[in-house]
């Protein structure tokens, strides 16, 4: 009997699996990290080449020092920063969890401050664009996938915005991402069949190779490989030739019709799953729409696996948040890890 089951994948999966950055590590220690300062022969640090690369965040610091008045002068701290490019605590003194990115992007939707809106996604955009491309344990699920796709009725949801699942598809798998895009370019070369689909891939926050164009809405994808030339990339409607942007949804972002669309498909997925397995999501309160839509279309027969590394202290809190959402289903919990926990179970299925 083919069996229904549905992956579900968090920020704990990929920060598992290639170390990729949590909500409160997102846009301040890459964009302080990948400052290129080199020292001068007066002791002073001259920081003029990493003015271009440090555009988006310029703009950050600007934006931000208008909201908390404590931090007046920030954007000039940071241009006579010297040797002290890399040190958060030196920009603002005693950081605090309101800078964090997810608590500025609050306050940034509630003002509805499209511009900082505008300006975090681009942020978040180059931090998880730099983390890296190719990572072993997403290859290892995609070749399980490749391997076990017939014998059982396969579904992912992912709620990261990386890639590290798709892999370089240059073995001519592709994963259904669900989503008419106006232009498939990059994909040109995959041939669309039943035979080398893995499975549906439902992304409801979007893809860091997915592109909108702001100002006609047209969508386009690209192969993953070429996710970094966004820079060079421009809408190919004659009449608007716009910069590309990222289409990625923000925490406490409202959706665009195509995110709506993929929260659609969720629900029918999570519908059907028999076994659910959901790797390194917490279920955070700010996602209370997600938490909503699992309770509310979760089979009751449903067997969950839930999987993520967390620390003893936090195991009981999370299994009482678990199991109020998923009241009718029978629940294993794993806290070893991502890792650990794909080790045992391509094994145990190979058997
Ligand atoms: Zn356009």
């Amino acid at each position: 009997m083919r069996k229904n089951i549905l992956f579900v994948l968090g920020a704990g999966a990929s920060k598992g699996a290639i170390d990729a950055p949590l909500g409160n590590e997102l846009v301040w220690e890459h964009s302080l990290n990948s400052l290129l300062s080199k020292m001068l022969d007066n002791g002073i640090a001259d920081n003029s080449s990493s003015k271009y690369l440090m555009q988006n965040f310029t703009i950050f610091l600007l934006s931000i020092e208008k909201y908390y008045p404590e931090l007046e002068g920030l954007s000039e701290r940071f241009e006579n920063r010297g040797i002290n490019f890399a040190d958060k605590n030196f920009l603002i003194r005693d950081f605090k969890k309101k800078y964090c990115i997810d608590e500025i992007l609050q306050m940034a939707i509630e003002k509805d401050d499209k511009e900082l809106i505008r300006n975090i996604r681009w942020l978040i955009f180059e931090h998880l664009i730099s983390v890296g491309q190719n990572c072993n344990l997403y290859e290892n699920i995609r070749k399980y996938l490749i391997d076990n796709k017939n014998n059982n009725i396969y579904n992912i949801i992912s709620f990261n915005f990386d890639c590290y699942i798709n892999g370089q598809l240059c073995d001519k798998h592709y994963f259904d991402y669900n989503v008419s895009f106006n232009e498939l370019s990059s994909y040109k070369d995959l041939k669309y069949s039943q035979d080398n689909k893995i499975c549906d891939l439902i992304k409801p926050h979007g893809s860091l190779d997915w592109r909108i164009c702001p100002k006609c809405g047209k969508t386009y994808i690209r192969f993953y490989e070429f996710a970094r030339t966004i820079e060079q990339e421009y809408c190919l409607n004659d009449c608007c030739k716009e910069k590309l942007e990222p289409l990625i949804l923000l925490p406490f972002e409202s959706g665009k019709e195509i995110f709506n669309r993929l929260i659609d498909i969720s629900k029918i997925k999570i519908g059907e799953a028999e076994l659910i397995y959901i790797v390194g999501y917490s279920f955070p309160e700010y996602d209370k729409d997600i938490k909503e839509l699992f309770k509310k279309n979760v089979n009751k027969n449903a067997e969950l696996i839930i999987i993520d590394n967390i620390v003893d202290s936090e195991m009981a809190s999370r299994k009482k948040k678990i199991e109020e959402i998923f009241i009718d289903n029978k629940i294993e919990f794993y806290w070893d890890g991502f890792k650990k926990w794909l080790n045992q179970f391509i094994g145990k299925e190979k058997k």
